[in-house]
């Protein structure tokens, strides 16, 4: 057992009590405040507190590193439409006219909550910052964020989702939302016409990033066309801002479609810049693929591939009831399992590429260093699940137990099932 004085002395000593972590090993956690002070068998002796895990499997909270908050939701307030992603951007205008702060926030809380209850305490939200909604989804996310401070920390990113030269205004609408509470800049190069225009799109996305000193976290080709090459503009300015190890890329659905030689090319240039990859199977096997007759692409990028390069990948639940995607709930469980099927992640060792994809990867991408994970002296943000080992946490899709953030439980689910013959 290792034991180590950190925080106020004065702070409340609570144990979970023979725990399972995801090596195996049968341990007590000891938190103290907001902090872990003691990780191994017999560190809950000195508690004033204490729950037995019952050898439940004890991990650090998820983190949702693509979702969008602001419209989350409002699937019933839309017209139906073709359900690619220009019908769903489209079909999401007049709602978007019409959001107004308080509408925003509700809903955004709404899926904070959703997500806290299934175990995920850090979210980032890409927001959108366009003529058509201003600042006014900024403002709304900004709010549930600071409603919902004492349950989680959500970070929000500044994304034009109209595009910046296509839609004129929304690059100074995103160094405004940069100004007012936005921390990350987002971008969508693909969604401009051609590629000087996409290139153009990046420059400036890395520019707003320059000039407040922020990490860049863009839609990329997030299209079945495989011969867009936005990735690799990304890759490309990336290493000349010296952004390395500050970038991540979403979707990146249209990788799958391109030629061997190119992908191999750009996916050596993310390892190179220190890129992380965020698929988002759960929303693109919905969007893509549907021009496709026969052998049908579904719209996830090449994930074990990245993995095997050596690329981070982590996986996003991108929508929640939206124009885009109709089912939803901010389960990154549910989003872990959708992400197997989608990525072929099958043997034990992959199923475990899954959890790291909802936990570590999109932890390190936040750059988290040792204040993530079970571990001494990290942050107590953690889940406890009935099951006592991941691939069955998975499989059997029961919300955790209990849910701590900064070391205080925030959440409980009880599962009760009764066959009534037998
Ligand atoms: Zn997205």
């Amino acid at each position: 057992m290792t034991l180590r004085r950190v925080g106020d002395p004065r702070a409340v000593r609570a144990a979970i009590v023979d725990a399972t972590l995801t090596d195996g090993a049968r341990v007590d956690v000891l938190l103290e405040g907001e902090q872990i002070l003691g990780v191994g068998p017999g560190a809950g002796a000195q508690a004033e507190s204490r729950l037995d895990a019952a050898g439940g499997l004890l991990l650090p909270t998820y983190v949702d590193t693509h979702v969008h908050l602001d419209k989350a939701l409002i699937r019933d307030q839309l017209v139906e439409h073709d359900g690619t992603l220009q019908g769903a951007i489209g079909a999401i205008h007049a709602a978007k006219r019409a959001y107004d702060v308080e509408d925003v926030r509700r809903r955004a809380r709404a899926v904070i909550e959703s997500s806290v209850l299934t175990g995920t305490t850090r979210l980032r939200s890409h927001v959108d910052v366009d003529t058509v909604g201003g600042l006014v989804p900024l403002e709304g996310v900004l709010a549930a964020a600071r409603d919902c401070a004492g349950i989680a920390e959500v970070q929000v990113i500044a994304f034009p989702q109209e595009g910046i030269l296509r839609d004129r205004g929304a690059g100074d609408l995103m160094v405004a939302a940069m100004e007012n509470g936005a921390t990350v800049v987002g971008g969508m190069p693909h969604w401009e016409t051609g590629e000087d225009d996409q290139r153009e799109h990046v420059r400036l996305c890395f520019e707003i990033a320059a000039r407040f000193d922020a990490d860049v976290d863009m839609h990329v080709d997030e299209t079945d066309d495989g011969s867009v090459r936005t990735l690799a503009m990304v890759v490309e300015e990336t290493e000349r801002r010296g952004w390395q190890g500050r970038v991540t890329v979403g979707h990146v659905c249209s990788l799958s479609a391109a030629d061997d030689a190119y992908a191999g090319t750009v996916i050596a240039g993310c390892l190179r810049a220190g890129i992380t990859v965020v698929s988002n199977p759960v929303t693109n096997l919905v969007i893509q693929g549907r021009a496709d007759r026969g052998l049908v692409r579904r719209g996830t990028t090449r994930v074990r591939e990245l993995i095997a390069a050596g690329v981070p990948v982590a996986f996003g639940q991108d929508c929640v009831k939206d124009g885009f995607y109709p089912f939803g709930r901010g389960d990154m469980l549910e989003v872990a399992l959708v992400s197997a099927h989608a990525a072929h992640l099958a043997t034990v060792d992959e199923q475990h590429l899954a959890l790291a994809a909802v936990t570590t990867v999109p932890a390190a991408a936040w750059r988290l260093g040792p204040a993530y994970g079970v571990a001494l002296g990290a942050r107590a943000d953690l889940q406890l699940y009935a099951a006592t080992n991941w691939p069955e946490v998975m499989r059997l899709q029961d919300p955790p137990r209990q849910v701590w953030f900064r070391g205080r439980p925030v959440a409980r689910t009880t599962v009760t099932r009764e066959l009534l013959q037998g």
